[in-house]
């Protein structure tokens, strides 16, 4: 049996911290998992530029609110849901990715959890656990899964490591520099392809 395991942000949907930089102005918010390797560096340098400008969770809703999952992202996942059994793995969390699972019909999703005051505002985010997507592929692998995976980005790779099959999709130049054992797509149908080059299915 294989299983599917995909990384959300960069991957089905845009990087949702790009388009809150975009929606406020503050260049500071861009930075994302491709910039800072460590992300609760990243993630303690978001909610302090938050909290610096008075933004909370409503304003970030109404920003996902008003994106899109990225063209032929939702005919992807349909292709896969047909073929493999999918879990989405993200570092994102629930309380941002909810707009997102409703375009794509409510896939399967594990993430983590943020912290948030009775104003908005947001206080912590939790994770559920560290390096929760190669963890979940180490259990999915112990289920007697055949797990392939496919992320774009830094926090992606050890689940891309622990994956019987692992591949970059529309990685940046330098994560693709350092993890050169992993194959490359960067169109859905090259991703296709990739995965079923290595599926028996196929
Ligand atoms: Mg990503």
């Amino acid at each position: 049996m294989e299983l599917v395991c995909l990384d959300l942000e960069g991957v089905l949907i845009p990087e949702i911290w790009i388009g809150v930089a975009e929606k406020t102005g503050i260049e500071a918010l861009r930075a994302t998992t491709r910039d800072i390797p460590d992300y609760d560096q990243l993630m303690r340098q978001r909610l302090k530029i938050l909290d610096e400008n008075g933004l909370g969770l409503p304003l970030i809703r109404e920003v996902i609110d008003g994106l899109e999952p990225l063209d032929g992202a939702a005919a992807f996942l349909d292709w896969l849901r047909a073929n493999f059994q999918l879990v989405i793995l993200s570092d994102t969390f629930y309380d941002f990715a909810e707009p997102f699972m409703r375009k794509l019909g409510w896939p399967t999703l594990l993430c983590h959890r943020l912290e948030c005051a009775a104003d908005g505002r947001i206080t912590d985010y939790k994770l559920r656990m560290k390096d929760h997507k190669k963890e979940a592929v180490v259990a999915f692998k112990t289920l007697n899964y055949t797990v392939i995976a496919a992320g774009d980005s830094y926090n992606d790779t050890s689940m891309l490591g622990a994956a019987d099959h692992g591949f970059l999709f529309r990685a940046p130049d330098k994560v693709i520099a350092e993890f050169p054992q992993f194959s490359l797509a960067v169109t859905f149908d090259e991703l296709k392809d990739r995965i079923r080059e290595v599926s028996p299915r196929f």
